[in-house]
């Protein structure tokens, strides 16, 4: 028999113009597909969920998270690039055997479930050696969120068994184009390799027919115009998503809307470490719209809302600064909350391909749905929808659906017992930083100094 969930009586903010937000409506979904959004549909065989008190919406989709690094978490929070290039990539990565990595990918990607984000690229540059990239993809089957696989090599040059290990990947975990899993090839790009091995990369990626991702325009290192020169190689197309892009030029970003191609931002890290000023209003002016990522989880966390607050702020006060230089007021902001939470949304569907599949409430489309509590003292009464959503955090997620499938309920995770996830996830956080002693005995405010 077909099952069949209606949620009952949400907030329903679709995402889907043709269906705009509901003040109430219902959502009706049958097995793994939304096949209803209305003020009120009748399904009395479907099993019912309350959804008063609930903004009902789809699921937030991370199109740019290293999930490696959830296990180390907090120890990049007050890092450079420099610092983060030197100790992450340079002294703690090639430490991660495929346990660490097995370890952080299981706790990140519950994290991001938890938090309400259905679909994560997880940028894993941190295939060491093949079991590596069988352990990330190991953890991500077994969460139950929506995720597509960046193989990426950590360093140039390539070890020489990574082309073939690559295709081995795709046909042992991804045969099918419609599964819940995906791949793609996460390069270091020119800024953090060469030219010439990003072409490598993007070949191999066009020949096993996947999606190619890439860090550029990364602070100084965007002064090698690598869009430019990956134009003049004939390597633009809508195959890539181009990461960050703060010090592209405007030309450049052009060449990127003109090919096709998409772009993920991550201000709050970028602003951190000094990638340049985040993009998202000239991404806006060249015709691009953004999609989101938090990017570097082992400095900023894994809060999806947290970085839609984060984009609004950043763009915000360039706007305002603009004016102030020019002697005026700010008659209008120019980005909305509407806007972030489309990034959030069904900007990083487009940018991982899979408009088609999700990114809003749209009949047809996968049940990936969240449902947010509102009757919680940080959104206790909505006077504005597209707002609440930014304003809300992990705490409020209350219910996640997965192609159609229950992964969140009441507040709690089905899958995992979390301490046991945490267990694991110390033993390997211990091994990879042995002496970390002072964190854990925080000291005590008006104690005398150790
Ligand atoms: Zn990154």
């Amino acid at each position: 028999m077909t099952h069949r969930t209606l949620i009952s009586g949400g907030i329903v903010f679709s995402m889907d113009d043709a269906i705009g937000d509901l003040p109430v409506g219902d959502v009706l979904l049958e097995e793994d597909r939304i096949v209803d959004v209305a003020a009120r549909i009748d399904a009395p065989d479907a099993q019912r969920i309350d959804a008063r008190n609930r903004i009902v919406m789809p699921g937030l989709i991370d199109s740019h998270r290293h999930l490696w690094q959830s296990t180390i978490r907090q120890i990049a929070a007050d890092w450079t690039m420099g610092q983060y290039v030197e100790r992450m990539l340079g002294g703690l990565g090639p430490q991660f055997d495929a346990e660490d990595v097995y370890a952080a990918t299981l706790l990140g990607a519950l994290e991001a479930l938890n938090g309400g984000v259905t679909t994560i690229f997880d940028w894993a540059h941190i295939v060491n050696t093949p079991e590596h990239a069988d352990a990330a993809v190991a953890a991500l089957a077994e969460v139950g969120g929506r995720a597509v696989f960046g193989y990426g090599v950590p360093r140039s040059p390539a070890p020489s068994w990574y082309p073939a290990d690559l295709a081995r990947i795709r046909s042992t975990y991804f045969s099918s184009a419609d599964q819940r899993l995906g791949l793609a090839v996460a390069s270091l790009g020119p800024e953090f390799s060469s030219v010439e091995e990003t072409v490598v990369d993007i070949e191999l990626a066009r020949r096993l027919d996947l999606t190619t991702s890439l860090h550029l325009g990364v602070g100084l290192l965007g002064a090698q115009r690598a869009v430019t020169r990956m134009d003049e190689h004939g390597l633009l197309g809508p195959d890539l998503i181009f990461v960050h892009c703060n010090t592209c030029t405007d030309e450049e970003l052009v060449r990127i809307r003109q090919t096709g191609g998409h772009v993920s931002i991550s201000p709050r890290v970028e602003m951190q470490m000094g990638h340049g000023y985040p993009a998202t209003g000239r991404l806006i002016d060249a015709g691009l719209q953004p999609s989101l990522g938090v990017d570097v989880v082992s400095g900023v966390g894994g809060s999806l809302f947290a970085e839609m607050r984060g984009t609004l702020e950043a763009e915000r006060g360039r706007q305002n600064c603009e004016a102030l230089e020019r002697g005026e007021w700010t008659a209008a902001l120019r980005l909305t909350t509407r806007d972030a939470v489309r990034f959030a949304t069904i900007e990083g569907a487009r940018a991982l391909g899979m408009e088609d599949r999700i990114g809003s409430l749209t009949p047809g489309k996968q049940a990936d749905v969240v449902m947010l509590k509102v009757d919680l003292p940080n959104l206790s009464l909505v006077n504005d929808l597209p707002a609440a959503v930014t304003l809300a955090d992990s705490e409020n997620v209350d219910a996640v659906f997965v192609a159609g499938r229950l992964v969140k309920a009441a507040g709690t995770l089905l899958s995992h017992d979390m301490r046991t996830v945490q267990d694991r996830a110390r033993l390997s956080r211990d091994r990879l930083l042995p002496g970390l002693t002072l964190t854990q005995r925080p000291a005590v405010a008006g104690a005398p100094g150790r």
